[in-house]
Parts: structure tokens; C-alpha cells; sequence
């Protein structure tokens, strides 16, 4: 993951020991790990943090685990953010008014940390394939996040640091269109102040780098908005 951000998982359960417990197995995973202790806290963390995904206790004082869920899902913006839903409660007719709410996944508890790990491990490998190690490919250039290597036509490209956050990010949704400020924050971060030009700059290095051996230019500019492939 050393190439790509580390995926954020928002942790929200309300007993310290195990938001401790789950906070220490996801760090250990190269996790960035943010925890919330209430419902409330959750959903002002989703709106700052955009996590890549959230790990929701069923059981939750005030603002409940359904409501997070809910309220997460029913705003376009937060909606692709895969939520695992903790719950001590194992019948079926719970299990599918949890994914009736909309939880990507739902795990009973007591869980084994191995199985939530391999749960959590699913839902990014399907929205944040780049930092999961995943092999992503579209037209003739394939990204190798594990191996950290990047190919058209089968010969290799050198691509900065910068540059290959922005590629992996552009090769996880071919065709979306990406606000400068969506992959700012992204490819560099929401923490860290950059100027939206910077991405200009750095979208026009990955063009150069991507035409390196010939071939089209796959970076779209998309007037007044930002950049798509393809
Ligand atoms: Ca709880």
C-alpha cells in the first residue's frame, strides 16, 4: 500500500474495548483507522473524513447503527462508502432488514476478527481496488498496484509518485468524472492544502507519461469540471 493511501476505515461502536480492539487489527492491516462512538460523531466523521469504508455497531446509544446506515446511503455523495454492520443480534429476519438499510455486509457478533477482516478486505477490493494491490486495467494500459508498475501495450511506463495516485485513482472508475477537488482529495489528501492547479500540472506529466511509447491521450479534460479516462 506504500504507493496509494492507506483505505480509511471509519470504526464507529460505542464500547471502548472493542473500538479499541477492532482500531489496534485494522492499524496492524496498514489500515488508517478513525473511530466514532456515536451516531452522531459517525456521520459528522463521513462528511469530513470520507472514509473508504465503514465498520457500523448495530447497537449504538441515540442516533442508532440502522439511522447511520440510512442516512449514509441516502446522500449521493456518501452512498458508495461499503458499510459493514456489527449486530449481536443473528436472525435472519435481522439480517435482511440490515440490508434493507442499505449495509453492504453484515457481521454477527462475537465475530472472528479474521472473518471481518476478509469481509472488509471484499468490499474494498471492489471500491478501492488500486489500494487493495489489485491488478486494474482499461484499454491497452494495465496498473499493477501490488507491484507498483504501470504498462501500455505491454511496455512499462515510469510514472512519479503523484502521478501514479492519480493514474490508480482515474483506472478505479473509467469514465466517472473527477472534480479537481475530488482527486485532491484523493491523491493527496484531505489534510493537506494544494492548489487546484497543481493538478493540472501533475495531470499534464501522467498524459506525457502515458504517451511515452505513442498512443492516445486517455485523460479526458472535462470543461469546468475536472478529468475522466476515457
Ligand atoms: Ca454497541
Amino acid at each position: 500500500m506504500a504507493e496509494t493511501h492507506a483505505p480509511c476505515v471509519l470504526v464507529v461502536e460505542d464500547e471502548s474495548a472493542q473500538r479499541e480492539v477492532l482500531k489496534y487489527n485494522l492499524e496492524a492491516e496498514g489500515f488508517e483507522v478513525k473511530l466514532a462512538e456515536n451516531g452522531d460523531e459517525a456521520l459528522l466523521l463521513v462528511q469530513e473524513e470520507r472514509p473508504d469504508l465503514v465498520v457500523l455497531d448495530w447497537m449504538l446509544p441515540n442516533v442508532s447503527g440502522i439511522e447511520v446506515c440510512r442516512q449514509i446511503k441516502a446522500d449521493p455523495d456518501t452512498r458508495p462508502i461499503p458499510i459493514i454492520m456489527l449486530s449481536a443480534r443473528g436472525d435472519e429476519v435481522d439480517r435482511v432488514r440490515g440490508l434493507e438499510t442499505g449495509a453492504d455486509d453484515y457481521v454477527v457478533k462475537p465475530y472472528s476478527v479474521v472473518e471481518l477482516m476478509a469481509r472488509l478486505r471484499t468490499q474494498l477490493r471492489r471500491t478501492r481496488p488500486a489500494t487493495m494491490g489489485e491488478r486494474l486495467s482499461y484499454s491497452d494500459i494495465i496498473l499493477d498496484a501490488g507491484e507498483h508498475r504501470v504498462f501500455r501495450g505491454g511496455k512499462a511506463l515510469h510514472l512519479g509518485p503523484t502521478e501514479f495516485r492519480l493514474l490508480s485513482t482515474l483506472m478505479e472508475k473509467p469514465g466517472r468524472v473527477w472534480t479537481r477537488e475530488q482527486l485532491l482529495d484523493r491523491v493527496w489528501g484531505r489534510d493537506i492544502y494544494v492548489d487546484t492547479r497543481t493538478i493540472d500540472v501533475h495531470v499534464g506529466r501522467l498524459r506525457k507519461a502515458l504517451m511515452t511509447h505513442g498512443g492516445d491521450n486517455p485523460v479526458r479534460t472535462v470543461r469546468g469540471t475536472g478529468y475522466a479516462l476515457g
